[in-house]
């Protein structure tokens, strides 16, 4: 690990000012992805920035939602009265992620812009064009299986590994950014990017900019919702597919649903096409069957030395049906 500059600044503005003003400087929240970036080689900053002091750490309500400081620790805020009864999915998403241990230090605002876990994007010692613009993609052809299907590139097909942000993308949350140019905010569903051409960029956020808080608005719909994730072991491990669902149900009929699906693209995957094809539709199986497939029309699988990602297509499926018939069930 190279040596580095260690800050910490007295507010928000300063630690703004410190990375966006320094091109090899770095935010340190709970570093639970940062400091293996540091050990792996993977980044190599001369200055490390730490935020944990300068953003809020308390969840406070506003117009009705929630306002949650960028500091706030992943377990404080699934534990948290107010997300457990407004916002079941989030508290879920949150606590099947990682372990006990790395959820009390990891944060809200760092949970959202951790990278992927590719792991050829993590061995240094072979082609990456995320962690290498231009070097290629050693993934297609080798080890697939926790690959993406949707939005895919030629250049990449990595997935996004954060479980927080499949909720917060079904609840249509807001980030609040502090930069070089002042506040501003972003839709949470377009933080991510697609890979395209370019996909060292994770989103669209500047070198400088600060998450410094994020916002759930009142959303009455996701009082009843879930987050399911399926993986490989039952604890410590990435989702192969997860899926965020909210839905309202009334006479037999959806009159209004969310869904956003994870471990399946380079960004928390909101489902607006099954969105679509439900509501007004009758609250049955078939109909949640139908509304995955209009999700998952331009699905591809990955090819693999593993046997590739194929699965994950009629997998995506049986959970978004699984899901939603569970909430169907409850709502009536
Ligand atoms: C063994 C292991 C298993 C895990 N399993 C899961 C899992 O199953 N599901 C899951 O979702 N996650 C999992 N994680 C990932 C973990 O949740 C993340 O590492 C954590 O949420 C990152 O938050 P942090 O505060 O520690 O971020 P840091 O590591 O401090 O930062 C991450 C990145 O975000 C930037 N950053 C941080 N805060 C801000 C901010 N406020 N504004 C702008 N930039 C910022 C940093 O510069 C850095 O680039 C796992 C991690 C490990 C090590
Ligand atoms: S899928 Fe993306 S992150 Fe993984 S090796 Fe290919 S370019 Fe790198």
């Amino acid at each position: 690990m190279r040596a580095f500059d260690y800050q910490v600044p007295a507010d928000a503005l300063a630690a703004m000012r410190a990375v966006a003003g320094n091109d090899s400087a770095v935010f340190l929240a709970g570093g639970t992805n940062l400091v293996d970036h540091l050990k792996l080689g993977l980044t190599h900053p001369d200055l490390v920035v730490d935020i944990t002091g300068v953003t809020s750490d308390e969840v406070v309500e506003r117009d009705g939602g929630l306002w949650i400081g960028a500091a706030v620790r992943n377990s404080d805020l699934a534990a948290d009265p107010r997300v457990c009864e407004r916002y079941p999915m989030l508290s879920e998403a949150l606590l099947s992620g990682a372990s006990g241990q790395l959820r009390n230090m990891a944060t809200a605002g760092g949970n959202p812009l951790q990278r992927t876990r590719c792991g050829y994007f993590q061995d240094n010692t072979t082609p990456c064009n995320k962690r290498r613009p231009g070097s290629g993609c050693a993934a297609v052809g080798g080890h697939a299986r926790y690959q993406g299907i949707l939005g895919t590139s030629e250049h990449c097909v990595a997935t996004h590994p954060s479980d927080m942000a499949v909720a917060l993308s079904a609840l249509d949350a807001v980030v609040h950014v502090l930069g070089p140019d002042g506040e501003r905010t972003i839709p949470f569903t377009e933080l991510h990017r697609l890979p395209g051409d370019e996909p060292s960029r994770d989103t669209v956020l500047h070198h400088g900019d600060l998450i410094t808080a994020i916002e759930l608005p009142d959303t009455p719909i996701a009082r009843r919702s879930r987050y399911r994730k399926v993986r490989d072991r039952a604890s410590y491990a990435f989702a192969l597919v997860s899926v965020a669902a909210a839905v309202d149900v009334t006479d037999g009929v959806v009159r209004d649903v969310r869904i956003a699906l994870g471990g399946v693209a380079h960004k928390p995957w909101r489902a607006y096409l099954a969105e679509e094809a439900l509501r007004g539709q009758a609250a049955i199986e078939d109909n949640f069957r139908e509304a995955a497939a209009a999700e998952l029309v331009d699905a591809r699988a990955v090819d693999g030395m593993d046997g590739g990602n194929a699965f994950k297509i009629p997998l995506v499926t049986r959970t978004v049906v699984s899901v939603l018939r569970g909430l169907t069930q409850e709502n009536q």
